[in-house]
């Protein structure tokens, strides 16, 4: 079978699907713990070892093996539901959700069904007022619950990596049983034409809630974070997506659209999604509910299979497992560990830096905020330190699909080198267009930013008596000009500028060449 490409359905342009369509979403997101060991056995977890390096008896489900709980997994969805505002459940237990799959080897994968550990929360996510501003608005959270992960089915010999063509399939139970939290929220409405831009900024809040709590790497690239998006529409009632006659119209169908795995593409798949059932029932059709694949070369999404809501996995409590039943001094307990909130940090963060709203939502987005802030100290200012991570680098991270620290991370950019390209602008060795080259050099791993300045010859023409000859020079190839700057049009000093950088390649101050122009000329 030949490689397919993904060209997608009929989508309709957004603002004709907003114009009759009110979308409402729902966020499913998984996030891989990163404890020492698995879930229910002691088995390790490290990403990237030799496949079936990390397993056991009670992993791999062999008959007879028995699970115990692992305390500390338990204690970190407790403080993720604690600071997610949810009730902790006093009891609870583990129920078994019945399906086959290959990299599932127990036959049932040991989840939360009724009795989730965490519920009734919320999550206040920053979105644009469309003046200028930003305005908070707030996601509730259905529940927060424990279970664990499936392995991991490599599939050989075809051309696109996935079951169909391949001539054989390998499973890696690594990661079977290493455990997860999945956090769902209610359906989210009154969020209108801003839906995908809600969807991405929940996932970037909670995102950092999870790295303030240090409970996960939260990497969605390498799959320790991801996203199933569920978007559906219903008929739109008027202007205000929060207005009481568009709240009373019930929910249409959803679809879901599984592993999302960056919060690009995030926005990206709810937008299109949104286009595509706007397409169909524009059309007169009816949306399946079934889940749905992203595309991330081409932009769309694919259909997975049809999924009713009754799916029968045949939920029964786990009897192996003794119920979780923590008490209120523990409860009480683990909510003293929580950390600074993360909205009171961005406050407190943004106040030190003196960001506009905007800009500081800019930087959470992309996901930029802890660059920053070590950036700072390193010695760079705030504003710096906002244009450079937000420039080139993270345009990179964008293109590639990463988050932005991974990304500097492989490229070897870090705060201090960031600090130091900010200290050779500010002590007059580069401009901003020579500065901007230093940083090419340094993401093409050239070294640090001195290095790649001496390397490259980036520097300004510092010494005035260089200057001064190029500047007569100009003047004396421009004689037109030159007059005209003599007869009081002082603008047309910016061509004998022009010329003056073009000679010493960028290398020179334009403030510094247009003073000493303006000096011979008047
Ligand atoms: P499933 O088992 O199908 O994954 P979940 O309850 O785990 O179901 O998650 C369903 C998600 O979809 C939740 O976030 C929920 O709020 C959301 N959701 C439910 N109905 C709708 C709807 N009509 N439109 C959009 N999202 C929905
Ligand atoms: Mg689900
Ligand atoms: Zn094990």
């Amino acid at each position: 079978m030949a490689a397919t490409t993904h060209l997608g359905d009929a989508v309709l342009d957004y603002d004709d699907a907003l114009e009759h369509y009110d979308p409402v979403i729902g966020l499913e997101v998984h996030v891989e713990l990163h404890t020492a060991t698995k879930m229910f056995c002691g088995c390790a977890t490290t990403f990237g070892t030799e496949p079936n390096s990390q397993v056991c008896p009670v992993c791999l489900g062999l008959p007879g093996a028995l699970p115990v709980v692992n305390a500390k997994a338990v204690e970190s969805a407790m403080r993720i539901g604690l600071a997610l505002d949810c009730e902790i459940a006093s009891w609870c237990r583990f129920a078994r959700k019945n399906y086959f799959y290959p990299d599932m080897p127990k036959n049932f994968q040991t989840s939360q069904y009724d009795e989730p550990i965490a519920f009734g929360g919320h999550l206040d996510v920053e979105v644009d007022d469309g003046a200028g501003g930003v305005e908070v608005f707030r996601v509730e959270i259905e529940r927060a619950h424990m279970e664990e992960d499936t392995g991991k089915s490599l599939h050989v010999g075809g051309a696109t990596g996935r079951i169909h063509g391949a001539d054989h399939s390998l499973v890696d139970y690594n990661r079977a049983g290493i455990p997860l939290i999945e956090i769902v929220t209610r359906p989210v409405v009154g969020a209108g034409r801003r839906a995908p831009e809600v969807a991405k900024a929940y996932v970037a809040t909670l995102r950092e809630l999870l790295r303030a709590l240090d409970v996960s790497d939260v990497k969605m690239e390498q799959g320790s974070m991801r996203c199933d998006a569920n978007v559906s529409l219903r008929p739109r009632t008027g202007a205000d997506p929060r207005g009481a006659d568009q709240l009373a119209v019930p929910l249409g169908t959803r679809t879901e659209t599984k592993n999302v795995n960056s919060l690009r593409s995030v926005e990206r798949a709810v937008r299109y999604e949104i286009g595509r059932q706007a397409a169909v029932l524009g059309a007169g059709a009816s949306v399946l509910q079934e889940t749905r694949h992203w595309h991330e070369d081409t932009g769309v999404t694919t259909a997975g299979r049809i999924k009713s809501d009754a799916d029968d996995y045949r939920y029964f409590p786990e009897p192996d497992l003794v119920p979780v039943a923590p008490t209120r001094e523990t409860v009480e307990a683990l909510r003293q560990t929580l950390p600074e909130p993360p909205a009171e940090r961005r406050r407190r963060l943004q106040l030190d830096w003196a960001y506009s709203d905007l800009e500081m939502r800019d930087v959470l987005n992309a996901g930029a905020v802890e660059l920053i802030e070590a950036t700072v100290t390193s010695g760079a200012s705030a504003a710096a330190a906002r244009k450079w991570w937000l420039g080139e680098p993270s345009r990179r991270a964008n293109a590639e699909a990463v988050d932005l620290v991974s990304y500097a991370r492989r490229v070897g950019l870090t705060p201090a080198y960031v600090a130091e390209l900010d200290a050779l602008v500010t002590a007059g060795r580069l401009n901003d267009s020579l500065a901007r080259q230093v940083l090419d050099g340094v993401l093409a791993g050239e070294g640090s930013p001195t290095e790649v300045a001496d390397a490259r010859g980036l520097e300004l023409v510092r010494d005035d008596g260089a200057l001064e000859e190029v500047v007569d020079r100009v003047i004396a190839a421009n004689p037109d000009v030159a007059a005209k700057i003599r007869d009081g049009k002082v603008q047309a000093a910016g061509a004998l500028i022009g010329q003056v950088m073009k000679e010493l390649k960028g290398r020179a101050d334009a403030g510094q060449a247009r003073a000493l122009i303006l000096d011979r000329l008047q």
